[in-house]
């Protein structure tokens, strides 16, 4: 019934959009993107029918399988019910979000946290919460998307510095107001490139110039760091970072964000944030989940070694195949292929020989860069390195 009344209807400048997009028919046609695994079990996916071996998770310590993290999402569905009935500005909070803000606060080495339903709203917010119209945010141009969108809520300008460049950064600063207020906008690890943001160098300018830091480390918890305590840990920067953000959907094995600082900071959030006042609280079982992996985080440090051992060996054949990584240092390990057809058609190969990546490709990447995005975890095994390997030889030989 519904379906034959919208059919019905008569067609407007909008439908005709939907129905001409090149991109939409691109993607349509080449089924590369909203896959559906129909089955998950562990590193492994089935995609119409086809058993793939998944090598592009942001998951990175492969922690969602975990005993303690499914028991935890259990207990608490039981003891809390699904959802949280509203905003935490408004009757969303609970117990288990100050429990949860209170062990990341301390685990990232801030005062305080808050936490959301998603990452990509955490980010927002550790924009919006603190820049304003008049102010001045520099960022880094390869910068998350979830960051752009806060800043251009904010209504703050904007000043955009070449990828990790400590040098382009400090040409910005010298030609801005000394007085106006400004805000840095850095990544941990950049996930696309693999890349460690240059935090030493662009940390000091900040602290030169006045500057407020808010780092995205979405990549960088759990990965670097001891116990995966992040990027500004990583370097000893915890103090001269004023905000950090970051998703629960990466390492922490569950859905969700955070953004972490000083108590005064977090409070001012609060008040000045859309996505912390208007969006529904996280749920009970997606906290315990982050929770859980939070604490196994702590507990088993040999989940971050075993990723990190899987790392070092799936880079060493990379490099033996002679694929250009674009210099990654991290687990999120790109495959340059420079052009969209060449990325494609790896891609497609390694399907073929079931490995499941992603294609990034052209505006998403900058031009000459179209790749395939491949992430290691440390769930790999010895039998997935197999099928990783012989499917990555049969790629790079077709090439
Ligand atoms: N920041 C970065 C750097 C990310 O890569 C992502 C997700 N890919 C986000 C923020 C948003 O996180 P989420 O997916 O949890 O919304």
């Amino acid at each position: 019934m519904i379906r034959s009344l919208f059919q019905s209807k008569a067609r407007n400048p909008i439908h005709e959009r939907c129905s001409s997009d090149s991109f939409t028919q691109l993607r349509s046609k080449y089924a590369l993107y909203y896959r559906i695994a129909e089955k998950q079990n562990g590193t492994r996916v089935t995609v119409d029918g086809k058993d793939l071996v998944m090598l592009a998770s942001n998951e990175y310590l492969g922690l969602s399988q975990h005993p303690k993290v499914i028991e935890a999402g259990k207990t608490a569905l039981e003891k809390w019910g699904s959802g949280t009935m509203g905003a935490r500005s408004a009757n969303g909070g609970r117990g288990f979000h100050r429990e949860l803000e209170e062990e990341l606060a301390d685990f990232l080495g801030k005062q305080a946290c808050h936490v959301f339903s998603a990452g990509y709203l955490a980010c927002m917010a550790s924009i919006t919460g603190f820049a304003q119209r008049g102010d001045c945010v520099l960022v880094d141009k390869n910068m998350h998307s979830s960051v752009w969108d806060g800043i251009r809520l904010s209504m703050a300008s904007v000043e955009r510095f070449s990828h990790n460049s400590a040098s382009h950064l400090a040409s910005l600063l010298e030609v801005l107001d000394p007085q106006q207020a400004k805000l840095l906008a850095i990544e941990g690890v950049y996930s696309m490139e693999g890349h460690i943001g240059d935090l030493p160098a662009l940390v000091d300018l900040a602290e030169q110039h006045r500057c407020f830091v808010s780092l995205d480390d979405a990549h960088g918890l759990g990965v670097l760091g001891e116990n995966g305590r992040g990027t500004a840990a990583h370097f000893g920067l915890t103090e001269k970072i004023d905000i950090i953000c970051g998703s629960l959907s990466k390492s922490l094995a569950s859905t969700g964000g955070f953004v972490a600082g000083d108590a005064e900071l977090i409070e001012f959030m609060r008040t000045h944030s859309k996505q912390s006042i208007f969006s529904a609280a996280i749920s009970p079982a997606q906290a315990a989940c982050a929770q859980a992996a939070l604490r196994v985080l702590q507990e088993e440090p040999e989940w971050n070694q075993r990723l990190w051992a899987n790392t070092r060996r799936y880079k060493a054949l990379l490099d033996e195949l002679g694929l250009d990584t674009w210099q990654s240092e991290t687990p999120a390990i790109p495959i340059v292929l420079g052009t969209r057809e060449k990325a494609y058609y790896f891609w497609k190969r390694l399907w073929e020989k079931g490995v499941f990546t992603i294609i990034s490709t052209a505006p998403g990447v900058p031009p000459g860069k179209d790749l395939v995005r491949t992430a290691i975890s440390a769930r790999h095994s010895e039998e997935d390195f197999e099928i990783i390997e012989s499917a990555l030889r049969y790629a790079a030989s077709k090439m």
